[in-house]
């Protein structure tokens, strides 16, 4: 057995300094080896991401709903090793869980035991059409989908946004309802677009969802003519928010945050603020409440596009002869109260065909003419509040076409609309203008953040 180490080697401090040189150079010549490694490791990086990865078209970009991911049933991944599948199915009108059910083939025996357990739970006769449900079917690993029907699971609903109703076989084949609660995070978008053709079609086109373009609509109706006010060019800006679940799918439209309408150069611009009271409204730079005594456009202004207007019928402003103010609108578009008020007249008035008169505070009246017809049960005498409906348009009495003829009465003398200017319904105290200034910082803060990541946008907060 021979000990051959370094220690026991006995040698020259030539060959020791020789030793140490070449190890020195070894060492070299791996650092250049990693670097150049390094470095073409970074380029083929660069080649994948430049030329082989899908070409993402500004994935961070936020002010237009990202493309959802598909749904991640965590919930289900617990189960045991069974194939799985759902189909989505929807409540009809007059339909029940039970309907449902059978119609997807469930047994009358399970589906009974599905609908025992969800009972204890929930209350499913609440469920309004519409509803969507997902029905469950299983079966063992390796079979093939082809050729089974499987066998029924389960089913899960979401009846509210923020809540999930599963009824699960177990493995004993009783069923077992659960609730789950479904955090949501809210998201904040911004849309910018200059108006072509009408409001509704502007903020419809640049990803504003219909319930929410709605409440734009009638925030503005207080102050705008729809028919008459907007143009071509005139600008368009929203701040607002859509609520995601955990697997980022959008669960539900939030609200808007802030609006501005920049009409022929005059800008009117909105944000919505929270009062210490946990009431919130929409109010103006100056504090003041979007609400005003009367609206200026009290029908449903999405259903008024200027163009309609203009081809189908003439849309007379005020004049000593015309008093009143004519809104073109298809026939059945929801005529509004504009104000807070008491029916005085309701019924067919010669060439004002089905017509309303309401009587407002400070000795206010308005008149709505050539309605198809009435809301249903409004009979004079009757409270109404602002904004809410009292009929629809139609063409009754002597009308060239579709349209309601809006009239406002002062002491019983007719007045132009579009002179009004009313009060608004409440003020922001100075104390409370502080925390406004808050809500409005916050505001511009948010659309500037979102702008910067878009560079489509047209303009920015001001
Ligand atoms: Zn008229």
């Amino acid at each position: 057995m021979t000990i051959d180490n370094a220690a026991s080697r006995e040698e020259s401090p030539e060959n020791i300094a020789k030793r140490l040189i070449a190890t020195q150079r070894r060492r070299r010549a791996r650092r250049q080896l990693s670097i150049g490694f390094l470095l073409s490791a970074i380029f083929i990086g660069w080649l994948v991401n430049d030329f082989l990865a899908p070409d993402i078209n500004n994935a961070s970009l936020s002010a237009k709903p990202a493309p959802l991911a598909p749904e991640i049933n965590l919930e289900r991944r617990a189960m045991p090793p069974m194939q799985r599948q759902s189909h989505e199915d929807q409540l009809k009108k007059g339909d029940s869980l039970a309907a449902l059910l059978a119609r997807n083939g469930v047994g009358a025996g399970q589906a009974q035991a599905a609908l025992d357990s969800l009972k204890g739970e929930f209350d499913a006769r609440n469920l309004r059409p519409g509803q969507k449900v997902r029905v469950f079917r299983a079966w063992p690993p390796g079979v093939d989908a082809k050729l089974t029907e499987g066998e029924f699971v389960g089913f899960d609903l979401i009846p509210e946004p923020r809540q999930k109703v599963i009824v699960q076989r177990l493995a004993d084949g009783q069923f077992e309802t659960t609730r789950q609660n479904r955090p949501l995070s809210e998201k904040y978008f911004v849309a910018d677009t200059l108006i072509t053709s009408s409001v509704y079609e502007a903020a419809r086109s640049s990803g504003v969802a219909p319930n929410l373009v709605a409440d734009l609509i009638r925030l503005f109706s207080f102050s705008v003519d729809f028919q008459r006010d907007i143009r071509e060019g005139d600008q368009l800006e929203v701040l607002y928010t859509r609520r995601f679940d955990q697997n980022n799918q959008l669960a539900e439209e939030g609200e808007i945050i802030f609006v501005a309408l920049t009409n022929r150069g005059q800008r009117h611009a909105f944000w919505l603020h929270h009062l210490d009271d946990g009431e919130q409204h929409y109010y103006d730079e100056q504090g003041r409440s979007v609400q005003r005594l009367l609206m200026r456009t009290p029908v449903d202004g999405a259903r008024l596009s200027s163009r309609y207007g203009m081809r189908r019928h003439p849309i007379l402003g005020y004049t000593r002869l015309h008093r009143g103010l004519d809104f073109a609108a298809p026939v059945g578009t929801p005529i509004y109260a504009a104000g807070d008020g008491q029916v005085i007249k309701i019924g067919r008035y010669g060439d004002n065909g089905l017509y309303i008169k309401l009587r407002h505070s400070n000795r206010f009246e308005t008149a709505y003419a050539h309605m198809n017809g009435f809301a249903k049960g409004l009979k004079k005498g009757d409270r109404v509040k602002q904004g809410q409906v009292i009929g629809y348009v139609g063409r009754t009495g002597l009308a060239t076409g579709p349209h309601l003829h809006y009239e406002v009465l002062q002491g019983n003398k007719p007045i132009n609309p579009r002179s009004l200017d009313l009060p608004p319904r409440h003020e922001l105290s100075a104390r409370q203008l502080t925390a406004f200034e808050t809500t409005r910082a916050q505001a511009a803060k948010r659309i500037g953040t979102l702008a910067s990541r878009n560079n489509a946008l047209t303009s920015l907060p001001r």
